[in-house]
């Protein structure tokens, strides 16, 4: 069934840490929020659809599985309506256990209950480990399709979400829809879309839904550790990243890295063949399989620019590369490009830089 002219109910389901929602979540919120109302303004605002009897107004949803997360629910809808959302939704199911907090099944069976009832349009939740699990689990349960680990989306007149995201290990960009079924469920990289800034306070309608989900039992929760975000935590807004390759050559020289990294005030990251190497940590691989970044400052130092690399920080606002071979795709989309030993010009910048700070 095609949506047709109206505006479009776009649900983003948010993950909640530490009490606060998570930026992938906002970020997602603010881009439903500019989706709802697009489609070359097919979506004009206020009308009813006569057979469903519903306001027609687009919006953007914020969806909390509140119950488990148990955060302060007046701070989650500030920040919801801060990135954008019109409505705050509660999922409030029969009390869950703590142990349900590691049973995907579970989120799953509570969207999907929420959404066979709300019939939203459009369903988005960011592609983080537990988005990656919960999704495509909940599609299944509501018989629609999804599109992982999308990287941009559009509406089109018909209000078709149009989901483009990387495909034969990221040589090309595929542009998927979903003809026959509803809602239309995409899952977006993190970073993709950048944090909306916060607006100007409008009223948003906040409300529960109850639903019978169930845990499965099947969970016993026995501690939890988290090791990506202590790793790579610094990187998701740094503003400017020095990123290493196969070309550092050893973990001794992602060091030299360091050094350059804290005398900008920046972060370090890596390719995937330098983490492969074993010279950086995967939470700090950049690229299609890692995190994706937008500073404004990428020092790529010994990387060859593997479409799958750029999938990562192709977001990067000034791009300086250094690598031996003056060839290497890298000085392709590289606004400075260096042409020498990453190690000499590292050592180089840095000197130059202590004498500044002195
Ligand atoms: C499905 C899939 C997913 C992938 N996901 C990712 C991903 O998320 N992230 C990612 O990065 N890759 C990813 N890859 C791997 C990707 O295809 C490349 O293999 C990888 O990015 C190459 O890393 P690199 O540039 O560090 O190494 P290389 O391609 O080996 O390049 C090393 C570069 O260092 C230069 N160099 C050597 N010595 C020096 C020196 N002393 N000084 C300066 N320059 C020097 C060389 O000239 C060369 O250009 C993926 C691949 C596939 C198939």
């Amino acid at each position: 069934m095609k949506i047709g002219s109206r505006g479009q109910i776009i649900w983003v389901v948010c993950e909640v840490k530490a009490g606060r929602a998570l930026e992938a979540s906002l970020e997602l919120i603010g881009e439903a929020a500019v989706l709802a109302n697009s489609a070359d303004g097919d979506y004009a605002g206020g009308v009813m659809d006569g057979s469903a009897g519903r306001d027609l107004t687009g919006r953007a949803v914020a969806i909390f599985p509140s119950e488990l997360f148990a955060g302060p629910e007046e701070k989650l809808v500030a920040e919801a309506a801060a990135a954008g959302a019109s409505e705050v939704v509660f999922l409030a199911g029969r009390k869950a256990r703590a142990a349900d907090m590691a049973d995907d099944g579970f989120f799953a069976r509570e969207i999907a209950e929420a959404a066979a009832l709300e019939r939203p349009d459009t369903m988005l939740m960011a592609a983080t480990t537990l988005g990656r699990s919960v999704f495509p689990r909940t599609a299944a349960l509501l018989g629609t399709g999804l599109t992982a680990d999308c990287t941009a989306l559009r509406l089109d007149r018909d209000g078709t979400l149009v989901q483009t995201r990387p495909a034969y290990g990221a040589n090309l960009l595929a542009e998927v829809v979903c003809e026959h079924s509803r809602p239309q469920m995409a899952t977006v990289r993190p970073g993709v879309f950048s944090l909306p800034s916060p607006g100007a306070g409008k009223p948003v309608k906040v409300r529960k839904i109850r639903t019978e989900a169930e845990g499965s039992g099947f969970y016993r929760v026995l501690s939890s550790i988290d090791l990506v975000g202590a790793a790579g935590a610094d990187l998701a807004d740094a503003r400017v990243v020095v990123a290493g390759g196969k070309g550092v050559g050893s973990a001794e020289g992602f060091a030299l890295l360091d050094r350059l990294a804290s005398l900008l005030g920046g972060a370090v990251a890596a390719s995937r063949s330098a983490v492969e190497a074993g010279y950086a940590p995967y939470a700090r691989q950049v690229g299609q399989t890692g995190r994706t970044v937008r500073p404004e400052l990428y020092i790529a130092c010994g990387i060859s620019g593997s479409i799958q690399h750029r999938a990562g920080m192709s977001g990067a606002s000034f791009v300086i590369a250094i690598n031996t071979d003056p060839e290497a795709p890298i000085f392709d989309y590289a606004d400075y490009g260096i042409v020498g030993d990453l190690h000499e010009v590292v050592t180089m910048i840095i000197k130059t830089l202590e004498h500044l700070h002195k």
